[in-house]
């Protein structure tokens, strides 16, 4: 029996982070996850601490701001791989009434580290933006494939990782352990993302005090496409009614569409229309 503190299921950035929070505090762990069904490979990969619909602070923004840049350079220099890009980002703005609003917003106390209070006017042909843009301030993006698949590399070289999928019916409760395979662990973590809704153990809604069939987690699928442009030029992240972001040599990903009612991983062609529509504008 191999005996370890933790057994942490799934390794998308929630395991990335707990394996990382467990390293720093010097206890042992053994990772399962299967690779597949990850929403943090399909991401955008975008730090960003402003919504930008209505122009409000992300929950906590300051603190998460400032832990996440650092914990991703940490990990950077850690793998000795290039994760994060300090990248700007900017708002196109539809009306004159969007840069008022944006002037009131970066006047706020929460805000005011994080919006650029100045209108930028647009002089790049091919981008439809009469009003102009906000620029947000403390914004990058992370490389999450690189990132996913360097990560599992150093668990596995470490002995840290089994690439399968974790089946539920093999857990066991001894004493105080619990006991999975050969491994007895002090503590289980299940970081699944949206597969939670397949966990046992996890909670149902509760209603009049019982426990219901209903599901707490409600997925939300996101579809993005790539598209190719020479003429964009284009040097930071845009937001329209999508985000637009440089993937570098002409590439550009675009989206995302959002979805709850399908729970599949597929792509679908609903999705690319909706996409190339809101592009055209
Ligand atoms: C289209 C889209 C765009 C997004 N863009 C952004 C963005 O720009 N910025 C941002 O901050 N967030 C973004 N998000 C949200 C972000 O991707 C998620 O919040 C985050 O990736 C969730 O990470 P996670 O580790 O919880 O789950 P996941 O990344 O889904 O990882 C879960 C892991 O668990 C594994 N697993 C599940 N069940 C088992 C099992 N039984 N046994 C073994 N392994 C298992 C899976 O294989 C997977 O690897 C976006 C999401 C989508 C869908």
């Amino acid at each position: 029996m191999i005996k370890v503190d933790y057994i942490i299921v799934g390794l998308g950035i929630a395991g990335i982070s707990i394996c990382e929070e467990l390293e720093k505090n010097n206890k042992q762990f053994i990772a399962f996850d299967k690779g597949d069904y990850t929403s943090t490979i399909v991401s955008a990969g975008l730090i960003n601490p402003v919504v930008l619909k209505r122009f409000t602070p992300v929950w906590n923004a300051s603190s998460h701001i400032s832990t996440s840049i650092l914990f991703y350079n940490n990990l950077s220099k850690k793998i000795a791989i290039p994760l994060f890009e300090d990248m700007p980002m900017l708002r196109i703005f539809k009306s004159i009434e969007e840069q008022n609003n944006w002037m009131v917003a970066s006047d706020k106390n929460e805000l005011s580290n994080f919006l650029h209070p100045e209108i930028i006017s647009n002089n790049n042909p091919n981008i439809n933006a009469p009003f102009g843009f906000g620029k947000v301030k403390s914004t990058g993006k992370i490389d999450t494939s690189l990132l996913i698949k360097s990560y599992k590399e150093y668990l596995l070289n470490n002995n840290c990782l089994i690439n399968e999928a974790f089946n539920y019916k093999e857990l066991q409760q001894e004493n105080n352990f619990i006991v999975y395979n050969n491994y007895r662990a002090n503590k289980i973590i299940f970081s699944e993302g949206y597969a939670t809704k397949n966990n046992p153990y996890f909670p149902k809604k509760i209603i009049n005090n019982k426990n219901t069939s209903e599901k707490l987690i409600i997925p939300n699928k996101g579809e993005y496409i790539i598209v190719r442009s020479p003429k964009l030029q284009l040097n930071a992240m845009l937001k329209t009614s999508l985000f637009i972001i440089p993937l570098g040599e002409n590439l550009y990903k675009v989206g995302a569409t959002y979805d709850r009612e399908d729970e599949t991983i597929k792509t679908t062609k609903n999705a690319k229309t909706e996409l190339v529509i809101k592009l055209k504008k």
